[in-house]
């Protein structure tokens, strides 16, 4: 990636690390790499390990605001180093990273890249799928085809006239309604962008 970098920083031991044990909470291995606390007190460092300066010099922005006690704090915190998301994910970095690795697969399998990876569900249709178990984006006949495998299960006949499955087959038949005529109007605006 083409992150500015305040010096690019070759990752070998610090021959004056003191010994001691690496700065992330949690962590066995020994502090050998230095990071400067914050860019104007630059005679203070942490020490860590090689993979905790690593982790730390990539999400040096994610601390930028902070004054040396919050890092510290936050260097601390028992969870800061094992989420998941550590502060990458916040930095939103990660997330974009995902996206751009989603569109080039996508782009990859479908041949163009325009196409938005997952459209989002059309609010208006978003309680009808859920009633019929679809997920968006769907065609008009697999609607069909799942409309009638649930009116066949839900209806009353089939289930000795039970009057929840009465009710249910009502919103069964609400939400496929709902489907059949509004779906034909996005699916033009689909066909239209391709
Ligand atoms: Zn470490």
């Amino acid at each position: 990636m083409n992150q500015p970098r305040r010096k690019p920083r070759a990752y070998a031991p610090d021959p004056d690390a003191p010994h001691q044990g690496c700065d992330a909470a949690g962590c066995a291995h020994m502090g050998e790499y230095r990071a400067p606390k914050s860019r104007s007190q630059s005679r203070e460092f942490f020490w860590f390990c090689l993979e905790h300066v690593r982790q730390f010099n990539a999400s040096w922005d994610y601390y930028k605001g902070m004054s040396p006690g919050e890092i510290e704090a936050e260097l601390r915190a028992d969870t800061a180093w094992q989420r998941p998301s550590w502060p990458l994910g916040r930095l939103g970095q990660t997330a974009r990273m995902e996206n751009s690795l989603e569109e080039e697969l996508h782009a990859f399998t479908f041949g163009h890249a325009r196409t938005p990876v997952k459209p989002a569900t059309p609010p208006e249709l978003r309680d009808a799928l859920n009633v019929l178990g679809l997920t968006w984006p769907v065609a008009l006949a697999a609607v069909k085809a799942k409309y009638k495998e649930l009116a066949k299960r839900h209806h009353p006949d089939a289930n000795g006239g039970d009057k929840a499955s009465e009710e249910r087959l009502k919103l069964i038949n609400l939400a496929y309604a709902t489907l059949r005529g509004k779906l034909p109007s996005y699916q033009a605006t689909q066909a239209a962008a391709e």
